[in-house]
């Protein structure tokens, strides 16, 4: 590796809604994420609603006026 380029990696623990969490290298120490290959809909195989943390969907819905009926 090049000397002086590369950022300092720590062991990271990445937390997500859902409750899971990974360890990995990172440059910060934790993280926090949304969503994650724990339950992602993709990786669990479900048409499940993911873990709506910040009620994006909610504002989204509003403000295009969509009901559960009209998606
Ligand atoms: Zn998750």
């Amino acid at each position: 590796m090049k000397a002086e380029i590369h950022p300092e990696l720590v062991e990271s623990v990445i937390t997500c809604v859902c409750g899971a969490t990974h360890k990995t290298l990172a440059i910060r120490p934790e993280m926090r994420v949304d969503i994650c290959g724990k339950c992602h809909p993709f990786y669990t195989g479900q048409q499940a609603r993911f873990i709506d943390a910040a009620g994006r969907v909610e504002s989204f819905r509003r403000r295009y006026k969509l009901t559960e009926e009209n998606k």
